[in-house]
């Protein structure tokens, strides 16, 4: 293969894609070695057959607002491979999703998810509506209207959605009860359900505690853990609020967290009694990060990320590309030791770069954030079984999965000179085995 011709001939063939084919051009670039060494995988162009999805689903929306206005919005289902298990992978609602979004998060799931040791292929899908301002009734209608279109492609054992950006407990709830009703059965074909409902124990901390422990074994390496270690957190959301409870169970310090209008910094750190209040601020009242600012008395930056502040550890959980080369480069100067990635592809390629030349320890998103479709992974285990295990037993499953997803990228990564390249480690071992089962199933 010759990574810029692949990436070329992509661009051409699907132009206005930018975040596919930043997200292929990372993958390429890192493996391109590897898979040469393998001449029977170019014979049957793998290389195309891997970075191009397998299908994509595309449909308009129509629901009623509580104005009795009609709205459409587009809905997607990017099925990308199921060459090691059915499709699996979130939804996202926000008012950013396209399908150059979506291509990105599939073809990232599909290696993601090849990392977890679990039967998981890779799939995503989501919409342009935004929850955000919406009444309970009102996003209840969008997500029937939606399941009306994608029931049809979905099941236990072809495609298993989960939640994602925008899509939390009361989101999957909606699906999986309209879901039920199309289909006329009870299956596990969402994960990330309710406890009553074969939801998993765990699942909603699994991303951030994942991500967690994660970077604990990424210190390991250096000989050093989270006590006394002051953290930058970006986002309130799920994956950001349980990323700040086990950096607080494990003696850390957390600075800040944001929302999409701005960031709080908190000298004194964000301990238990605060994160409960942005807990219920952003689950239940689903109010802004600035309210935190206003009752704790501390600085509110409007329209900023807190990558400016010093701190040991930076662990970006909001978004894509929220953090970019003169974020890392300020992170560098200010001493940063660690980056860990909560939130899909939230560095840069350009920020990786600052990243790597300092030799800091990074980890993508694909391993670091592997631990929520993990944790899904064992929801589908449970409700095959039609058991499920205790919050102990998946904790240590989670954990295990996390430190195994480590020492692989440490495997197929680890440098002359000793540096620990991530970004290559998660996506050659990630690769391999989805390379290996492709070659096997023959050309299909
Ligand atoms: N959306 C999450 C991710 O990016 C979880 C997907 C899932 O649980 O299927 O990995």
């Amino acid at each position: 293969m010759n990574a810029a011709k692949v990436l070329d001939d992509l661009k051409r063939r699907f132009p206005n894609e930018p975040e596919y084919h930043q997200a292929v051009e990372e993958v390429l670039s890192t493996i391109e070695e590897e898979y040469n060494k393998h001449p029977e995988f170019d014979k049957v162009n793998l290389i195309e057959r891997l970075c191009i999805p397998d299908r994509v689903y595309q449909f308009r929306v129509t629901w009623m607002d509580d104005k009795g206005n009609i709205q459409t919005n587009m809905g997607y289902r990017v099925q990308h491979n199921n060459a090691i298990g059915p499709y699996k992978g979130g939804i996202r609602f926000h008012a950013s999703v396209n399908l150059s979004i979506l291509k990105f998060l599939a073809f990232e799931q599909t290696f993601k998810n090849s990392l977890t040791t679990l039967p998981m292929g890779g799939g995503k899908g989501g919409s342009d509506f935004s929850p955000r301002g919406k009444s309970n009734m009102e996003v209840m209608r969008f997500v029937q209207s939606f399941m009306l279109e994608l029931w049809r492609h979905i099941g236990p054992e072809t495609d298993v959605p989960a939640g994602d950006i925008g899509v939390g407990g009361r989101e999957v709830g909606f699906m999986f009860g309209m879901y039920k009703k199309l289909a006329h059965e009870f299956t596990g074909t969402f994960t990330g359900k309710g406890r009553e409902f074969g939801g998993s124990l765990i699942r909603p901390e699994a991303t951030g505690y994942g991500n967690i422990y994660f970077l604990m074994e990424m210190l390991k390496t250096k000989g050093t853990d989270l006590k006394g270690k002051s953290c930058l957190i970006s986002g309130s959301g799920n994956v950001a609020q349980y990323t700040a409870e086990k950096v607080l169970e494990l003696g850390g310090k957390v600075l800040t967290m944001s929302d999409s209008d701005g960031y709080i910094f908190d000298p004194d750190g964000i301990d238990r009694e605060k994160l409960d209040y942005i807990m219920e601020l952003k689950n239940l009242y689903r109010g802004r990060i600035r309210e935190y600012a206003d009752k704790y008395g501390c600085k509110y930056v409007e329209g900023a990320r807190p990558w400016g502040e010093k701190a040991d550890i930076a662990l970006p959980s909001a978004t894509q590309n929220e953090l970019n080369g003169d974020d890392a480069k300020k992170l560098v100067a200010n001493g940063v030791i660690a980056v860990s990635e909560g939130a899909n592809m939230p560095s840069t390629p350009e920020a990786i770069k600052v990243f790597q030349d300092a030799k800091i320890l990074y980890a993508p998103g694909k391993a670091a954030n592997a631990g929520g479709v993990s944790v899904s992974g064992l929801e589908m285990t449970q409700n095959s079984i039609k058991l499920s295990w205790s919050a102990e037993e998946v904790d240590e499953k989670l954990k295990s999965i996390m430190k195994n997803i480590h020492e692989a990228c440490v495997q197929y990564g680890t440098e002359a000179d000793g540096y620990v390249n991530y970004v290559k480690g998660a996506n050659v071992a990630g690769f391999m085995k989805v390379a290996k089962a492709m070659m096997a199933q023959g050309i299909v």
